[in-house]
């Protein structure tokens, strides 16, 4: 490479408004559109091309087949024709014959396809009162006629940025490469030979101007394995250095606690929780800190895998904490590990919140080893906070710092100032997507002695793409397997015709009348809490004269916790037949007698929360029925609705929701910082996503600080930015 060639990082200190013709306005509408440096130009790829030679002359045009054709727009006009339909129309010169074009309703058209513009319509072609017609065609705006840049047979289409138009962006790249290029490569030689990698300096010029449609998808294959292979270097250098870090705890795995609380559990293990214990008992014995996640279904058994990790610590003098997003949810927790402590003859002594819930009595039993127990979820900094019944907040905050509470369940509020354990062993992160890396960490400092292990369980089930970027820093166990004997759940969907509704609530009286139970999930109502709570309040009211001779509760997340919570156990001690509820029942409600889930406006949903709902039933021995009731309304929602009838397996479902919602979120989160991806496709782009992953961590094993390879460095910081800055810091 010659002595001027630039990198990457250099380019991406440069600004767009230094780019010929780029000054002023339309660098702002660039930067509006992400597009801030010359590099951030250089990458802003082409979505596709319109290959010149492949495009069908007007006189010799097929009729009724797909096609492309390109001509100049010679005239364009709207009409307004009723009040809801407006039609453009548009007619098209290739220099030979004519072709007209119209749009319904879509009245953009008419500013888009500008008189004067050379435009490339894809759709099909038919003879209309004589003349040769396309109805709805796809536009792309190639140019102003006879300024095009581009005299080879290959047209990029770049994807579009408002107030600065095709041609426009075109030429300021085209400026772009000429005063950028050539551009430095920074991949070891022989890493890209042995990849059949385009060069960078060749792949960034033909990404954009391609003499061919297939030198293009080449160029652009490496600009893919490099967005990737930034990403996974970015991941493996996390990785070692949480691997790297100072001092973890060496846990004494084999001890009587956890042979003990195994040996009595009321039921074997499955082989599947067996194996992943044991991933996790390993982790846990050396002395770095254990970063894993703990994936499985709603019901595979997580939550004993994870209480054997906490007794773990407790055998050997240390202290466990679980965080859960949501107060619901800490309490669920603090109640399932109460009980299996009990069951397995050990006795919980519960001090703090926890004392509130009732579980007096449940306390009584068990002469097994003391574990001390606490459920911390009121925000020390809320100003009405109120220590409730048992321990005083100011004790159970000393008995944690003081280190005579065992395991402490909670909201946020383990991540408070004034939180602080004597010697935190292993933290658990139930953390559905909610947490980010940052509260992750957080918790883990939380302790003065050395690093805690972290154990982040999910019942999110995320598609192995994404654990490859999303959570790429972490190892996987995943429980992939259900424990025996529990029942199937069947889907089906209903309208909300009012004998299709009458069938329904004639199934929750029938279950009613044998002694189970049923949810109904209120209308997502998108506004806020507040409407959708109102909106629950309604629906409550509505079927409590409908299910007259039911009882019927309700649960919103407008409800105090202590009214949220008394509701809970009513349902739990089945007091309720239909509990009326929000979402906020969406994750961890572990209600084994009820068997009807009934999702009302099924469409609105997700399929990552139609799913995490529909784990709420099913969980006991009796088979279950979730009823997902909607009008057909978009093709997306059809097909939400179509595979959640179709398959109860998590993992399909992940797909299927990434391929219909696309990859910009995940599962219901946007993806955070590392995981923006510009020109990958997480799902097309998988082979270059394991094979960036696999040199990137082989390359950052030989090179922790990649110090031999200066260029990546640089540029991984450069475009990654500030998620990855603490990783260069030694
Ligand atoms: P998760 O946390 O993965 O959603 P849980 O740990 O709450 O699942 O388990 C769901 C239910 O299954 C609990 O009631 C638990 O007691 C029970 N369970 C867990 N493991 C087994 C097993 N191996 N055999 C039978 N029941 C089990
Ligand atoms: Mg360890």
């Amino acid at each position: 490479m010659s002595e001027s060639a630039r990198s990457l990082a250099y380019l991406s200190d440069i600004s767009v408004a230094e780019v010929k013709g780029l000054a002023g306005k339309r660098s702002e509408a660039l930067a509006e559109a992400g597009v801030v440096s010359v590099a951030d130009l250089l990458l802003h790829a082409p979505r596709r091309y319109v290959d010149r030679s492949r495009v069908v002359p007007l006189d010799e045009v097929p009729l009724g087949e797909e096609v492309t054709v390109i001509g100049e727009v010679t005239a364009v006009k709207m009409r307004r024709v009723r009040k809801n339909l407006t039609i453009v129309d548009a007619t098209i010169f290739d220099g030979n014959s004519y072709l007209f074009a119209v749009w319904f309703n879509q009245a953009f058209r008419s500013r888009q396809v500008a008189e004067g513009t050379e435009v490339a319509l894809s759709g099909k072609v038919e003879r209309y009162r004589g003349r040769l017609q396309m109805s709805s065609p796809d536009v792309d705006v190639l140019d102003k006629p006879g300024e095009s840049l581009v005299t080879g047979r290959v047209m990029p289409v770049h994807p579009t940025v408002a107030g600065v138009g095709p041609g426009y962006l075109r030429r300021a790249i085209h400026n772009a490469l000429g005063r950028a290029r050539p551009i430095e490569e920074p991949l070891p030689p022989d890493l890209a030979k042995r990849l059949g990698l385009v060069e960078r300096d060749k792949a960034i010029a033909e990404v954009h101007f391609p003499d061919t449609i297939e030198a293009g998808e080449a160029a652009r294959g490496r600009l893919v394995f490099d967005e990737l292979f930034r990403l996974e270097v970015a991941l493996a250098m996390r990785k070692q250095r949480q691997v790297d870090a100072a001092e973890g705890i060496s846990h004494t795995v084999d001890g009587e606690l956890v042979a003990g609380f195994v040996a009595s559990l009321p039921y074997e293990l499955t082989g599947a929780q067996r194996r992943v214990s044991e991933e996790i008992a390993t982790d846990m014995a050396v002395a770095h800190p254990m970063h894993r996640l703990l994936q499985g279904e709603v019901g595979s058994g997580k939550t004993v895998v994870a209480v054997e990790a906490l007794l773990r610590a407790v055998q050997g003098g240390y202290q466990g904490a679980i965080m859960a997003p949501t107060e619901v949810l800490a309490g669920q927790h603090f109640l399932n590990v109460s009980e299996l402590l009990l069951q397995a003859g050990l006795q919980p002594d519960v001090v703090g919140d926890g004392a509130e819930l009732g579980m007096d009595d449940l306390f009584a039993e068990g002469d097994g080893p003391f574990v001390t127990l606490a459920l911390l979820t009121s925000n020390a900094a809320e100003a009405n906070y109120r220590p409730r019944g048992g321990a005083k907040r100011e004790e159970l905050l000393a008995r944690i710092a003081d280190g005579s509470v065992d395991i402490v369940i909670g909201t946020h509020a383990l991540i408070q100032e004034g939180v602080s354990f004597a010697r935190l062993g292993l933290a658990v992160v139930d953390e559905q997507h909610r947490f980010g890396v940052h509260q992750r960490v957080k918790l883990r400092e939380q302790s003065s002695g050395p690093d805690p292990d972290l154990l982040i369980m999910t019942a999110t089930p995320i598609p192995r793409t994404l654990s490859m970027t999303l959570y790429g820093d972490l190892d996987v166990s995943v429980v992939d397997e259900m424990p025996p004997g529990r029942a199937a759940v069947t889907t089906v969907h209903r309208t909300k015709a009012p004998g299709q509704l009458e069938e329904v609530y004639q199934q929750i009286r029938d279950e009613a009348a044998v002694g189970r139970q049923a949810f109904v999930v209120c209308p997502l109502v998108e506004d806020s809490d507040k409407i959708y709570a109102k909106s629950a309040t309604a629906e409550h009211k509505r079927l409590s004269a409908v299910l007259a001779d039911l009882e019927v509760g309700l649960i919103h997340g407008q409800l105090s916790s202590g009214d949220k919570e008394a509701v809970m156990s009513q349902f739990r001690d089945g007091e309720l037949d239909v509990l009326v509820a929000t979402t906020v029942i969406e994750v961890g409600i572990d209600i084994p007698n009820a068997t009807i889930m009934v999702i009302e406006d099924a469409d609105r949903f997700g399929l990552s929360q139609l799913h995490q709902l529909r784990g709420r039933v099913g969980r006991g021995e009796h088979p279950a029925t979730c009823v997902l009731v909607s009008e057909p309304t978009t093709p997306d929602s059809e097909q939400r609705i179509a595979a959640m009838v179709e398959t109860t397996d998590g993992f399909r479902l992940a797909e299927e929701d990434l391929r219909i919602r696309g990859q910009g979120t995940v599962f219901g989160s946007r993806q955070a910082g590392l995981a923006d991806l510009k020109l990958a496709d997480i799902l097309e782009d998988l082979d270059t996503l394991i094979t960036a992953r696999k040199e990137a961590f082989a390359l950052v094993a030989e090179d922790p600080m990649l110090k031999k390879h200066p260029l990546i460095a640089d540029e991984v910081r450069a475009l990654l930015g500030e998620d990855v800055e603490w990783l260069f810091i030694s």
